[in-house]
């Protein structure tokens, strides 16, 4: 795990980067231009966390010019493109995204520390998202609503039309840097608003190819910009009246900081959580345990539809723990450019740390290590289980009360239906939730009870690529994110009433 990793990036991006000392240097796109800034910040791998590039840092008054130009010129030019021409944009973003592939591939391994399968699999779902687009556009709609059946509107009529807000800006998080940009992108350009997009600092650089690719496929350069600023520096574009619409996807914390310092807007604001599973008696137990190690470890528990509290029917509780014991010991964990790897780093130093405190934190309680619990070096630990049997206890522990963003989930058991739904309620999150059984009457009870967004059933969660819309209740949203829906949250209803009084046309007593 500790060989130095270099970043190589084939000639299509030739324009966005220059090199220094054999280390690429990032340009960033603003104010229709691309941009190399006298400021950087330094992008390392999670691998073995070396320095594998930088990125430029606009100052404000560039960040201010970007935004004039998006909000009086780009966005009219997004806007005042017809539909069919805009599409035809995605489309073609679609298939230079698919001949950048393995770029995109190997970019998001190194410096996202992915797995190569699962790297590839973020690219293919960006290509996918954006072929899927002409699906957003059903949700552009409008009303017609007759004056007749009201005293006060006789002889009038209205058109309840949807239009693009603007300006949208898309602050992304660093697990799922393409897709979040790309998805984010997709549904607000297709709508007609320009995008600024704020990358993640510790995995931009794909987010800047991205961009690269979208204006060659034909994006108007002024309707988009990239702030590569540094979360701590966005209050004052939050807080800018001339953003229209915050996408947000990040943790409920950061969340919480935008939503304070934004004022009034239109929010889609996908947050934290880390899910609930439920387990039945009836459940196929094998099936159950593969796929509940699988919503635990993928991309080292890196998602916040990641399983994090694994809650089963007393009568197959030993039953489920050894099989999930077996099951997690056959993860190995290592450099994820190797295909022995099933799984790879977290993204720095400090998320291990919180991965420990956790694990200590439950030991506190009375809990128990069923599985890991151990670091394997300064960004690698061991995927874990920990039992909290105590249900006093479990309430009061880290990894019940917060997000804890890596491998690592409670188990602990339950007498009756109304106590699995307590525990899995009791979070103050409320993204997802899994149940594995077959018996229909007490999973129609459960989805009736679980305050989540999405139930998946006899499946682990995962959100895909919205073709299924997502998004939390609780603290872990506002809003949806889905193929044809997140579409409303960037478009706004304007009423237009025509009054024909007098003229004739009705002749109402
Ligand atoms: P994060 O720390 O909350 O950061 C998210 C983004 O917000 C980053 O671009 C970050 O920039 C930026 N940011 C930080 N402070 C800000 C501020 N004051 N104003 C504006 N932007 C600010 O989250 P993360 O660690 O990157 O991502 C993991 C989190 O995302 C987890 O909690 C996960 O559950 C959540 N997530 C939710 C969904 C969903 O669909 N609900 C999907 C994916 C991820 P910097 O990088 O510069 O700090």
């Amino acid at each position: 795990m500790s060989s130095s990793v270099k970043l190589s990036i084939s000639p299509d991006f030739k324009d966005i980067y220059l090199l220094a000392d054999e280390v690429p240097v990032f340009k960033t796109f603003l104010s229709g231009k691309w941009f190399l800034g006298s400021e950087t910040f330094d992008v390392k791998t999670p691998i073995d966390g070396s320095l594998i590039a930088r990125v430029s840092k606009p100052d404000w008054f560039l960040v201010e010019d970007s935004l004039r130009m998006v909000r009086e010129v780009g966005r009219w030019r997004v806007r005042d493109l017809p539909g069919d021409k805009r599409l035809e944009i995605i489309f073609k973003t679609a298939d230079l995204l698919e001949s950048r592939i393995e770029d995109f591939t190997e970019v998001l391994v190194l410096n996202a520390g992915k797995l190569r399968s699962q790297a590839k699999g973020e690219v293919t779902a960006s290509i996918e998202r954006l072929r899927k687009a002409p699906l957003d556009l059903r949700s552009i709609y409008g009303d017609y609503v007759p004056g007749d059946w009201s005293f006060q509107t006789l002889e009038s009529e209205a058109v309840v039309r949807r239009e693009p807000y603007g300006v949208v800006l898309s602050i992304i998080p660093y697990n799922y840097p393409l897709f979040d940009t790309v998805n984010k992108f997709t549904y607000s350009f297709v709508a007609g608003n320009a995008v600024l997009i704020k990358p993640p600092s510790a995995d931009p650089i794909v987010v800047l190819m991205f961009v690269k690719t979208a204006l060659d496929a034909g994006v108007p350069p002024e309707s988009v910009g990239v702030v590569t600023l540094s979360g701590k520096e966005m209050s004052k574009l939050v807080s800018d009246p001339r953003i229209d619409v915050i996408s947000f996807t990040g943790s409920t914390e950061v969340g919480k900081e935008v939503l304070r310092s934004a004022g009034i807007k239109q929010f889609i604001m996908e947050l934290g959580g880390g899910d609930p599973v439920i387990v039945l008696s009836d459940a196929n137990l094998e099936v159950a345990s593969q796929k509940i190690v699988t919503g635990i470890t993928s991309y080292a528990g890196q998602r916040c539809d990641a399983i994090k509290i694994v809650i089963v029917e007393e009568s197959v509780y030993e039953d489920l723990k050894n099989m999930l014991v077996r099951d997690l010991s056959k993860v190995r964990v290592g450099d994820p450019r190797s295909e022995e790897s099933g799984m790879g780093p977290l993204i720095d130093e400090r998320s291990v740390n919180e991965v420990i405190e956790a694990v200590n934190d439950s030991l506190r309680l009375g809990g128990k290590i069923l599985y890991g619990g151990r670091r394997l070096g300064p960004t690698y630990v061991e995927p874990t289980l920990i039992e909290i049997t105590d249900k006093k206890a479990l309430e009061k522990a880290k990894l019940y009360r917060d997000e804890v963003f890596g491998p690592i989930a409670l188990i602990t058991s339950f007498r009756d239906l109304d106590e699995a739904v307590r525990i899995a309620n009791g979070r103050r999150y409320g993204l997802d939730a899994a149940i594995f059984g077959h018996d229909i009457v007490k999973i129609r009870k459960l989805v009736r009870y679980l305050e989540v967004g999405v139930i998946y059933v006899n499946e682990f969660p995962r959100h895909g690529i919205g073709y299924y819309p997502f998004g939390g209740r609780k603290e872990s949203g506002i809003g949806r994110e889905g193929i044809g829906y997140s579409i409303e949250q960037v478009t706004a209803l304007k009423t237009i009433i025509y009054n024909y009084k007098g003229t004739g046309i009705w002749h109402y007593m």
